[in-house]
């Protein structure tokens, strides 16, 4: 199948969610620029509504950028896949992310500064494949997508699929590309499909996305359609299990998300969500009761950064720029599914009713709580970048920025061991439990 013909970029685009969604915004206008846009760090600068955040310490940012180059830094969520392809749907060459790109929040340059090694590509299957046809080949398509990049750029990128591979990757001087299928809808339904995306080198597989597929119940809807997991989607966690691929519970709702917990052999991951408890009423975040469970059975949370996750003033703004943007499209017969008439939408929506966005400070809150509910061993990072682009904290704009929150971070007391699990070393830790069952159920079969 292929997917250089207009007709994709409509199918893609259907997806149409709102404040929350991680779908990828690329044609949105880019969010401004901070003075400290060029070297990452956190000077002063002002958000949405005029107010000033303070300068962060010169010396503890010095500290969380030495930091940054040392540990090593895993984002569980970026969605870089899914901007090549549309770059490539618009008839335009995919930009060139071994050198530094004009927009978006991911490219080599950055992600040296910001000391990252090893963003999750996120293999994103938009919900309306699982409704046409073509979800497996998509995220084929998209995994081919990433395998092409490191074949260009074989001393920069490397594939990985376990957390050897990571460390292995680092000390030979590369960023390690793991794969996360964002939508196991990419399954169509069969079981045998897992081996074969774990075949490919898929480490973790987010059960569903925007709607209910046939796994498991989303949190953006209402309908419930299995209570949870379907059978089927039983039967894909337990295979996910016995075949070493991570459980993803974000996006599922909570019935899913408790059942997925609980069955699960091994602790689960939920990729890029934030906490409900400043946010109420998000489902798309983690109540506390969930991060309980998830911790309980040793699983990671991985801090989604986009201000709608962060803030509810963000998350409530958000809201009501879906409903103008719907109402200016009505107005003016644009089609969201058209690249152009959506940039119209987003502008104007962007100049009607600005997003008050999120800090840095409050991105830190969110780790703050997670330490303080369920313990250090429980947090990570999973910054959605890519995916919630014009909507990233001050501070956090794009992937130069982890020494930021590491900062915020030491200011607060946080020892570098506990910087270092939030960095790396829990989800590390979680990948290679989900590894080592696997090995030992190939043992016993
Ligand atoms: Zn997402």
């Amino acid at each position: 199948m292929k997917f250089g013909c207009r007709r994709a970029v409509s199918l893609l685009l259907l997806c149409g969610l709102g404040a929350g969604c991680s779908r990828p915004v690329p044609s949105a206008p880019a969010q401004p620029e901070t003075p400290a846009a060029s070297t990452g760090a956190a000077s002063s600068t002002s958000d949405a509504s005029g107010s000033i955040a303070p300068p962060l310490d010169p010396a503890l940012l010095a500290r969380a950028s030495e930091l940054s180059q040392r540990f090593i830094i895993v984002d569980g969520h970026v969605d870089l896949p899914f901007r090549l392809e549309l770059s490539s749907m618009e008839g335009k060459p995919a930009p060139d992310v071994s050198g530094r790109t004009a927009d978006g929040e991911f490219d080599l340059p950055r992600a040296r500064a910001g000391g990252l090694d090893a963003p999750f590509m996120s293999i994103y299957v938009p919900a309306t494949y699982q409704e046409r046809g073509g979800a497996r080949a998509f995220a084929d398509h998209l995994i081919d997508v990433v395998e092409g990049l490191v074949r260009a750029h074989p001393a920069s990128f490397a594939l990985a699929a376990t957390p050897d591979d990571v460390r292995r990757n680092g000390a030979a001087g590369q960023l390690s590309l793991p794969l996360g299928i964002e939508n196991g809808a990419a399954l169509e339904g069969k079981l045998e499909a897992v081996a074969h995306f774990r075949q490919r080198g898929v480490s973790y597989i987010t059960l569903t996305h925007s709607k209910d597929n046939d796994i498991a119940d989303t949190s953006y809807e209402s309908e419930h359609t299995h209570r949870g997991l379907s059978p089927f989607g039983q039967s894909v966690v337990r295979e996910m299990n016995r075949l070493g691929i991570m459980v993803d519970v974000a996006h599922v709702s909570d019935e899913a998300f408790y059942q997925a917990v609980e069955l699960s052999q091994v602790p689960v991951i939920a990729s890029h969500s934030s906490l409900r408890h400043f946010v109420p009423g998000f489902q798309r975040n983690v109540s506390d009761d969930m991060l309980r469970k998830l911790a309980a059975r040793g699983g990671v949370i991985m801090i989604n950064f986009g201000s709608t996750f962060v803030t509810a003033a963000a998350n409530a703004v958000g809201e009501k720029r879906k409903l103008l943007g719907a109402e200016f499209a009505a107005q003016h017969k644009l089609d969201r599914n058209v690249l152009t008439d959506r940039r119209r939408i987003e502008e104007h929506v962007s100049r009607a009713l600005p997003l008050p966005l999120a800090r840095v400070e409050d991105v830190a809150d969110h780790v703050d709580r997670v330490r303080q509910l369920v313990g250090i061993d429980h947090v990570g990072l999973g910054s959605d970048f890519e995916g919630v682009g014009p909507t990233l904290p001050i501070g956090l704009e794009d992937a130069s920025r982890y020494p930021n929150l590491l900062a915020v971070l030491l200011q607060r007391g946080y020892s570098e061991a506990e910087l270092e699990k939030l960095c790396s070393g829990n989800v590390l830790r979680v990948w290679q439990q989900v590894l080592d069952f696997a090995a030992s159920a190939a043992k016993t079969e």
